[in-house]
């Protein structure tokens, strides 16, 4: 997720779902390199006609790491803690800030879909039930368990919070603290330096103190930080000019910034100055790249743009994080292999793509070393997200593993480095 969308009213939309639509869809067992099926005591095949069937889960677990929790989810932002109407929880199912066209629904798409599979029998309904049947039962559970219930289902060890989102869908989100009570998982917070930027800034201040202004509110949000996060894809571009602008450019544009009178910093100067102020920083620096909202233009987002500054930027030896990469994740892919200092990840990516999921994780991971490769949900406002990341990504891996690895120790270990082992080595977990 990228930059916060001013959550309008949308309609509620038909929910999709009724009658629930045959099987399909990637719906496969695993393929039980660690015999994920046996642990769920669940089966593949039956509870798929929508009777009230037991529910059963068919996502794998992820071979070799014995015991719950154990997933560090890189980039994430926090749920909401009360009820969403209808339309408001279906307009968080997309990427689109705009109202659904007439007789569509968010629920219509792969992530919907997704929901339905995975999220559906950790509330008692069997998968793929259709959406009103799936609201109304959050409902009768209430906001507070359904959102323990697929928080802990998720099997999180560890949760990277983006704290510049605060709101989803006009409703408060849950501090990072309360998020990790509830799903039981460590929570570390990653800050946003567009937004701490946004935040230093007072009425009275002058353009020849906003560099000084900012870079001290910079270093004290690094400090309570394990990463910094930056949308300047979403607000010039990732083609920017990459060295790293003099003082006097900076002051020239603090000027116009300034006298513009807008709290939101969108000067490419100023833009890049914050990124160069944050590779002093030393802490892993992450870079939204490929899709996201309707703010975003697509093309300007693919990670390839940055190669000018990713060489730039490497002498300081400070890790950069390219986020979600769709339908740039082959780029991502191979900046990963190309320069030390890159790492990539496939959040927001593999929660939207459905059954693709498989197709793009094994296209990242034809180039981008195992050691470079970061595991990640990008879920925001909803639990649901956070599951449907977890199931998408463990049914993605475990398939590429199945046909890939072989060996079951040797999958094991390539396992636990994507989904926990390099986010702890590079954030320096404990
Ligand atoms: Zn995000």
């Amino acid at each position: 997720m990228g930059e916060p969308t001013v959550a309008a009213d949308p309609p509620v939309s038909p929910t999709p779902g009724a009658p629930v639509p045959a099987e399909g869809a990637g719906q496969r067992a695993s393929s039980g390199v660690a015999g994920g099926a046996e642990s769920n005591g669940a089966e593949s095949g039956g509870a798929r006609s929508g009777a009230a069937a037991v529910p059963h889960r068919d996502r794998p677990e992820l071979p070799g790491l014995p015991g719950q929790p154990r997933l560090v989810d890189q980039h994430c932002h926090s749920v909401v803690g009360s009820e969403l109407a209808a339309g408001r929880f279906a307009s968080l199912l997309t990427e689109s800030d705009r109202p659904p066209a007439l007789g569509a629904s968010p629920w219509d798409s792969a992530v919907g879909l997704a929901v339905r599979r995975w999220c559906a029998p950790e509330l008692g309904l069997p998968p793929f039930a259709p959406a009103e049947a799936y609201l109304e039962r959050r409902r009768e559970l209430g906001v507070a368990e359904a959102t323990r219930v697929l928080l802990r289902a998720a099997g999180l060890g560890a949760c990277l919070v983006d704290t510049g989102l605060t709101q989803a869908a006009g409703v408060p989100l849950l501090s990072p603290e309360e998020l990790g009570g509830v799903a039981q998982a460590d929570v570390h917070e990653v800050v946003r330096i567009e937004y701490v930027a946004e935040q230093a800034v007072s009425p009275g201040t002058g353009a020849h103190e906003w560099a000084a202004i900012v870079g001290d509110a910079l270093r004290s949000a690094a400090a309570r930080a394990v990463g910094l996060k930056s949308v300047v894809a979403y607000r010039c571009g990732l083609d920017f000019e990459p060295r790293r602008p003099a003082p006097a450019e900076v002051a020239n544009a603090a000027a116009l910034h300034l006298a513009s009178g807008s709290d939101r910093l969108a000067h490419p100067v100023l833009l890049r100055h914050l990124l160069w102020e944050a590779l002093e920083l030393g802490l892993p620096l992450q870079l939204h790249t490929g899709f996201g909202d309707p703010d975003l233009v697509l093309h300007r987002s693919d990670p390839s743009l940055l190669t000018g500054f990713i060489r730039a930027a490497e002498p300081y030896g400070t890790p950069l994080v390219l986020l979600h990469g769709w339908p740039y994740h082959r780029q991502a892919a191979w900046l990963a292999q190309a320069f030390p200092h890159v790492y990539c990840d496939l959040g927001l990516t593999l929660t939207h793509v459905g059954a693709g999921a498989r197709r793009v994780l094994a296209e990242t991971l034809e180039l981008a070393p195992f050691h470079k490769l970061l595991f990640s949900t990008d879920a925001y406002g909803l639990p649901e997200l956070y599951l449907v990341g977890v199931a998408a990504f463990a049914d993605a891996l475990d398939a590429w593993l199945g046909e890939a690895v072989p060996a079951e120790a040797e999958a094991a270990r390539i396992a636990a480095l994507v989904a926990g082992g390099n986010a702890r080595r590079l954030y320096r977990l404990p």
